[in-house]
């Protein structure tokens, strides 16, 4: 628990009578190590500050959204400008067809786009889409995947009922047989294969995407007319300026994307070839706030930065820094440190470690030396984080490593996310 008379404190007491279970989703109360603070103050470039006024380098980067740093000046003028234009109005602005057609010139299958506000937003239609064009109900997905929190996809099984479920079959990502597997009992009904561009599951080692899964998965769909859709919303533009699996030469039909499009500010997108253009044109989705401009002056901004500087080169060269110091360091301390996935979105996991007993201490100690770390989620990169931040990261690392050495024996189970690491192993 934060530390008494602390304004996270305070605040977690008065969230508790207002905020059913004082904080939902990913932040959740105990999802994190009790030292965590769960409310911040500020942001700026690639840290952060907690309600308390402690400074971090924040490896979450928001989960995803902060690709460029926090209160960026072009991206957050772009943003204030057209705010003081309007914003949302009765009907959208032309950064609607000029986004659209920003990113129909950088992501090759794009051939439209349709704008929404949150990844599941995105996910879900790119379904409704597919089932559309199809007129069939499956979709395939790979087990543990995540994407998103709508009834159909959401990991926690509470509140939803077996309908909301049905029609959905699981494989087992870059395992080709179990993937023919469930095409075959799909049969004649098969609308859709989904697929994360690479492993990024919760509380399991992340994997690179096998080339010869993702082309198979390619063949299926074009042998069967169902859809591949690859759920862009997390690593969208941090691994490619296109779709992630254009690096395995392997193209889908429909993407979706989210998180860091307009650097923060809420936007996301569905984005598809022409092929499902007339099934996309004929379902009805739309949201209130789903027409903002403020929000896609920032996005077109943001895709400005993205074509136009080194970010990805930089954010890449940065996480193999930190990855090769921090295994050098683990190695040192005798600890069996797995990072798993591209280096600018890591996941650490310690081996012999199934509670996360010392993955949670890590961070803890990670965190009292000014390093916002994840024990279980995949972190991320962004352009405002420097050489310096990272070597300072790789510091605060090898105290932390020492502090673990010195609790391992002593450290009690992290009970309370049970649950959720055994639905994952
Ligand atoms: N898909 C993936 C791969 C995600 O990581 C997320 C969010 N973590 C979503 C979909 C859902 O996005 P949102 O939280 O914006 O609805």
């Amino acid at each position: 628990m934060s530390r008494p008379n602390s304004r996270d404190r305070e605040l977690r007491e008065r969230a508790a009578a207002v905020i059913p279970g004082g904080m939902y989703g990913h932040q959740s109360v105990g999802l994190l190590p009790d030292d965590y603070p769960q409310f911040f103050s500020r942001g700026e470039g690639a840290h952060i500050w907690d309600a308390d006024g402690n400074r971090y380098l924040d490896l979450m980067c928001a989960y995803g959204p902060n690709l460029f740093g926090y209160a960026h000046p072009e991206i957050d003028a772009a943003f204030v400008r057209q705010l003081g234009q309007g914003d949302t109005m009765t009907g959208p602005t032309g950064l609607m067809v000029e986004l659209a057609e920003a990113l129909v010139g950088m992501v090759s299958h794009a051939d439209w786009a349709i704008f929404c506000k949150n990844g599941t937003d995105a996910t879900t239609m790119a379904l409704t889409t597919a089932r559309a064009h199809t007129r069939r109900r499956k979709v395939i997905r790979a087990k543990g995947a995540y994407h998103g929190a709508a009834p159909w996809c959401v990991t926690r099984p509470t509140g939803v009922i077996d309908s909301d479920r049905a029609n959905q079959i699981f494989c087992d990502y870059n395992d080709v047989a179990s993937l023919e597997a469930a095409v075959a009992e799909a049969g004649d009904d098969l609308a859709a294969i989904f697929a994360a561009p690479f492993k990024h599951d919760a509380f399991v080692d992340q994997a690179e995407p096998d080339a010869a899964y993702a082309r198979r998965a390619r063949e299926l769909c074009d042998a069967t007319g169902a859809l591949l859709v690859v759920d862009e919303v997390r690593a969208g533009f941090r691994l490619s300026r296109d779709c992630s699996w254009s690096r395995i030469g392997v193209e889908p039909d429909l993407s979706s994307w989210g998180k860091c499009l307009a650097n923060g500010h809420p936007l996301s997108v569905m984005l598809g070839s022409d092929k499902a253009r007339k099934a996309a044109s004929s379902i009805f989705v739309t949201g209130s706030f789903w027409f903002q401009a403020a929000t896609m002056a920032a996005a077109l901004e943001t895709l400005r930065l993205i074509r136009e500087t080194d970010y990805l080169e930089r954010i890449t060269a940065l996480g193999e820094r930190l990855r090769a110091g921090l295994a050098e360091r683990a190695a040192a301390a005798g600890f069996g440190l797995r990072q798993t996935g591209p280096a600018v979105m890591p996941l650490f996991l310690f081996d012999d470690d199934p509670d996360l007993r010392k993955g949670f201490c890590f961070a803890s100690e990670m965190l009292s030396r000014g390093v916002y770390a994840h024990p279980w989620h995949n972190m991320f990169f962004c352009a405002a984080m420097t050489e310096a931040d990272v070597d300072g990261a790789l510091d605060a690392a090898e105290g932390a490593f020492s502090a673990l050495k010195r609790q391992v024996r002593d450290l009690e189970p992290v009970e309370k996310l049970a649950f959720l690491t055994a639905g994952a192993r």
